[in-house]
């Protein structure tokens, strides 16, 4: 049984004593980390008493209103539930960490923990004063940190309001730098001096001016010693004749620490966590613990940032180090970056990489105590020469995975930000290895030092008679001097042979080089050599089928295309985008027309549908397509087979057509393109009403010899949303049930709320809501279901739509006898569509993700571009969509919400189509366009619509986050008036002022 003390905390120097005001929680109950367990009314202010530790409130409990000492117990935690008070005598193991907070000061903005390394920070500037108006992804202060200056980011709406630290402040991470309230009225202007060691010295109202007027306020002391006791290990057995706290022998497991011999600093010598955690200290603390020689003269205070490279270079004295020079000719690898229009840096560092692909031992780190961090992630710290002239160390992330160009795009924007000290937190925290080029310095010969968290470092010196000097200090406790010696000789060989790993430009180069004609060698496809009837064969005929079939006859490849339908298109061109499109061009005739009169056109209001027409247009924009499609396959010379097509073992394939006997073909490679059909769930009589036509779903919509009168939707997602429109267009009364909160839920958030805002007008939407039965005959169908409060109610209507998902379905493929996994129903594949078996790819809807068209036909040409021999990915972050509704829904990219799950600072700016003056001639105004952009890069990766003509706009968002352009590119770009192209430039000049209005001084 163990027993903490919640103590009186010690606010300021001055705080000698506190009186109880109330108590929050009672004796008994049960707390938690961060629970406010009392408050307490110190010399300053009322406070609560935040507690860190979780168990049980025991008592005795300090009365209210009695006046406790400095560091005597208001009360206890004990980890027995049931325990009320704790008994006289019983033995107290330790403090529990308590914090106190200015009572009801409302939301506290904390001191953020932008690296890993940071358990401080220093208040730069206030960018909001007290009483200021504050919106969720504000800047309301910058802080400087260990290694740059930060903004600080709220995300809540409100006002600002002290007690606000004081310009200059040290603030621990996790601290409260200042307070949101929810109204000005409540706003407090106090400003606070913090002390040396955390604690407040001073309250005092802000000047106007504050931000102008730093206060000098002294460094700490000490960094606090972070400790955790997380995880599973067992603590430590106790020190023989010695007491430690179940806490210090919990926290010895975690950081390995040995007991025996360790000073204790509890009541009558026990051992508590912070003796533990001194013997594993910080760099601060080991910089700090090295025997000091004295220095005459008046020192001045390091900032931040000298201070944080003092302690990392002390700290790098606890690594055993050895050194091994290499002399490399850079010659060809700088002829092939020039080719490549990339830096030498950036090419030295992805021969690093590539070098390290046979040696990842270079790559690990020691961590204490006695592991080794196997790190397959190739970031690399690379040292740049700061404007000031100091060191800064940005890392060039997944250089592993990344061809030349990305990585130089990444590199150009880096350094940009390096030079002037502006990188984010994850753009210098935790390299892997790290590279020094001092060669243009004309240093003949140095050496590096490697701090712990990475094994090795290279320090790369000027050209000399012999080469480059290439020097790598490595960490003995992960490398010996062998693995580095033999990582030099491959590395050697990959910078003075770049031809064998970049290519043609890297040929032409190390040919130029060598004096000689340049030699291209062809890449190696990976088709398995055989005797085959087909080296690949490709199993469907949708979109992702027939662009990979197409890819690969271009390319000279004998590919077969089987597919269980007379013409290729698949679900796109039969069941899909093609006939749903067919509709809505009709629907959009009709809704249209509501606008004429506003124009000044009268006499267009009663459009009447002329369904004949309609389907005999539809058809026919199928069958021309269908029939050009099957022209075109066979003219690039792909087999079309028409049939199923079902795995007999890894290269035989077997193919049952509609008329004929089944019969076999053998492959080399195969690509699975079978889509996915539509998915009906096990509601009472859903699935059985499918024969008769009283259930459709996207794929059987087609057969309605007229439009329902009243249709009922299970499902509110994309295809539901467009089919209800529709129909609504079409004079169809649409009851739309979805069983979560929101429907389209796969539309970005704000887009999605505007989106249905218009819808409810035209339909009914029935959220959260029960299916109970479908039943009826055609024409005459019910529909029953339960609303959120469980009420029944029955929907008569002629047909009921099941616009409930698509899922593949693959059990007739006899995927287990060619060893292709599956993830769920949808067949696993990484980036590449390869599958587990590494001669079958698969792509489009099979392999779930982005079920669309152009989805399917892009990962199509990756796989067939992969199969050809050239690496080529998928890259879900750069796809887009268009949902067919009125206004059009749209994305291309990442959302803020997407991006930020990605670790990526994103900010978006967006313009209502009301203010465009194209939409407004046209009375197209409903609607909106966002831009967002990463922070760090100003790169544009994210656009999201809901407008009229998205289906058109939607290609320039296309085009900014596939080219990777920047905001100042699209800001500078001269975009046609009177369009709704304008708004683009509208919002990059939009965004880029306001990233400059919050940049830091
Ligand atoms: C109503 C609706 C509207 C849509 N609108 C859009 C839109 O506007 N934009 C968009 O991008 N996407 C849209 N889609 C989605 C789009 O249709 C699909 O994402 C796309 O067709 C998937 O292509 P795929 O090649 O993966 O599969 P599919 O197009 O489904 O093609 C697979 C083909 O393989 C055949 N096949 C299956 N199994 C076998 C076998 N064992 N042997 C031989 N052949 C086989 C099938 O018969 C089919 O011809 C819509 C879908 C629906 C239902």
């Amino acid at each position: 049984m163990n027993h903490y003390a919640i103590t009186m905390p010690q606010l300021s120097d001055t705080m000698t004593e506190g009186v109880v005001v109330t108590w929050e929680k009672q004796a008994g109950d049960r707390v938690e980390r961060g629970d406010i367990v009392a408050t307490v009314e110190t010399d300053k202010a009322i406070m609560d008493v935040e507690v860190f530790k979780a168990g049980y409130l025991a008592g005795p409990l300090a009365d209210v209103g009695a006046t406790i000492a400095v560091g005597a117990a208001l009360g206890y935690i004990t980890d027995t539930a049931g325990d009320v008070a704790i008994a006289a005598g019983e033995v107290v193991a330790e403090q529990a960490q308590t914090e106190m907070i200015p009572h009801h000061a409302g939301t506290p903005v904390v001191m953020p923990q932008l690296s890993d390394t940071m358990t401080e920070g220093v208040v730069v500037t206030w960018e909001k004063q007290p009483g200021d108006a504050i919106k969720r992804g504000d800047i309301v202060a910058t802080v400087e940190t260990d290694k740059a200056i930060m903004d600080v980011e709220v995300f809540q709406d409100g006002f600002l309001s002290g007690p606000i630290a004081d310009i200059g402040s040290v603030v621990e991470v996790g601290h409260p730098m200042g307070f949101i309230v929810d109204d000005a009225a409540k706003a407090n202007d106090t400003g606070v001096t913090i002390s040396a060691d955390h604690k407040v010295k001073d309250l005092h109202k802000v000047a106007p001016h504050a931000a102008d007027k730093p206060a000098h306020i002294p460094m700490p002391k000490a960094a606090p010693v972070q400790i955790s006791a997380e995880g599973t290990l067992p603590p430590v057995a106790r020190p023989s004749g010695r007491q430690a706290s179940p806490y210090a022998r919990k926290v010895a497991a975690q950081l390995g620490v040995n007991l025996t011999g360790l000073a204790g600093t509890g009541p009558s010598g026990v051992i508590v966590a912070a003796d533990v955690a001194r013997a594993r200290p910080s760099m601060q603390e080991v910089a700090h613990s090295l025997p000091q020689v004295d220095v005459p003269g008046q020192g001045r205070k390091m900032t931040s940032m000298e201070k944080a490279v003092s302690h990392a270079m002390a700290a790098s004295l606890t690594l055993p180090t050895f050194n091994v020079t290499m002399n490399i000719d850079i010659a060809a690898l700088t002829a092939a970056a020039k080719a490549n229009k990339v830096s030498v840096t950036v090419a030295i560092a992805k021969a690093c990489s590539v070098a390290m692909a046979k040696f990842p031992r270079m790559n690990w780190a020691y961590q204490p105590v006695d592991k080794l961090v196997e790190r397959a992630n190739h970031d690399f710290g690379v040292a740049v020469m700061s404007n000031d002239g100091g060191l800064v160390v940005p890392i060039l992330h997944g250089i592993e995975k990344k061809p030349l160009d990305a990585l130089q795009s990444d590199w150009t924007g880096l350094v940009e930000r390096a030079r002037a000290r502006k990188l984010a937190p994850a753009e210098y925290s935790n390299p892997t290895f790290t590279i020094s080029n001092m060669g243009m310095l004309g240093v003949s010969h140095f050496t590096a030092i490697p701090t712990p968290g990475i094994s090795a470092i290279l320090a790369i010196a000027a050209n000399g008679p012999q080469g480059t000097p290439f020097t790598i200090t490595g960490d003995h406790r992960v490398l010996n001097g062998a693995d580095v010696a033999l990582y030099l000789a491959t590395l050697k060989q990959t910078i003075e042979a770049p031809e064998a790993w970049l290519g043609a430009a890297g040929a032409v180069a190390a040919e130029a080089v060598a004096g000689k004609a340049a030699t291209i060698s062809a890449p190696i496809s990976p088709i398995p050599e055989g005797n085959w009837d087909f080296p690949v064969v490709v199993v469907g005929g949708g979109p992702g089928g027939e662009d990979c079939a197409r890819d690969l006859a271009d390319h000279g490849v004998k590919v077969m295309m089987v597919n269980n339908e007379p013409f290729p298109g698949g679900e796109c061109l039969w069941r899909g985008c093609i006939p749903s499109k067919a509709w809505r061009a009709a629907a959009d005739v009709i809704r249209n027309r509501a606008h004429d009169a506003e124009m000044g056109v009268d006499g267009t209001n009663t459009p009447r549908l002329n369904w004949e027409q309609v389907e005999k247009h539809r058809r026919w924009v199928q069958s021309s397509r269908g029939e050009m499609a099957l022209k075109a396959d066979k003219g690039m010379k792909i087999d079309v087979r028409e049939g199923y097509g079902e795995f007999v073992d890894a290269h035989t394939l077997k193919i049952t057509p509609v008329e004929g006997q089944p019969y076999q073909v053998t492959f080399g490679a195969a690509v699975i393109a079978t889509g996915a059909p539509a998915f009906v769930p096990p509601i009472p009589g859903a699935r059985e009403n499918l024969a008769n036509g009283g259930v459709a779903t996207s794929d059987t919509i087609w057969n309605l010899a007229t439009p329902p009168k009243k249709l009922g939707i299970v499902g509110g997602g994309v295809i539901g949303v467009e089919m209800a429109q529709i129909f609504r267009d079409f004079g169809t009364e649409v009851l739309m049930l979805e069983r979560h909160e929101r429907i389209l839920a796969e539309v970005e958030e704000e887009i999605a709320k505007s989106l249905i805002a218009s819808l409810e007008k035209e339909i009914t939407v029935v959220t959260s809501a029960a299916i109970k039965e479908v039943s009826g005959t055609p024409g005459a169908m019910k529909l029953r279901y339960a609303n959120k409060d469980g009420v029944e109610s029955v929907f008569d209507c002629d047909v009921v739509l099941m616009a409930t998902g698509k899922r593949p379905d693959t059990s007739r493929l006899n995927l287990d006898k060619v060893g292709v996994e599956l993830d769920g129903a949808a067949i696993k594949v990484d980036a590449r569509c390869q599958t587990s078996a590494p001669h079958i790819y698969a792509v489009g809807d099979v392999i779930g993700g982005y079920m669309l068209a152009h989805t399917a036909a892009t990962q199509g040409r990756v796989a067939a571009n992969n199969l050809l021999g050239h690496t080529s990915e998928y890259d879900q972050d750069k796809d887009c969509g268009v949902t067919f509704s009125r206004p059009q829904a749209g994305f291309v990219g990442l959302s803020v919400a997407q991006a930020k799950a990605k670790g990526i600072d994103a900010v978006e700016a967006k313009m209502p189509m009301s203010i465009d003056a194209k939409a407004m001639i046209t009375g197209e105004t409903e609607g909106m366009i966002k831009l967002v952009a990463d922070k760090a890069t100003g790169r544009i990766i994210g656009v999201h619509y809901l407008a009229d003509h998205t289906d058109t706009l939607i290609g320039i968002g296309v085009m900014m986050v596939a080219g990777e352009m920047t905001l100042t590119q699209v800001a500078k770009a001269i975009f046609p008036h009177p369009t709704q192209t304008e708004l683009f430039g509208e919002l990059a000049r939009r965004l880029l002022n306001r990233l400059r209005r919050t940049a830091k001084k």
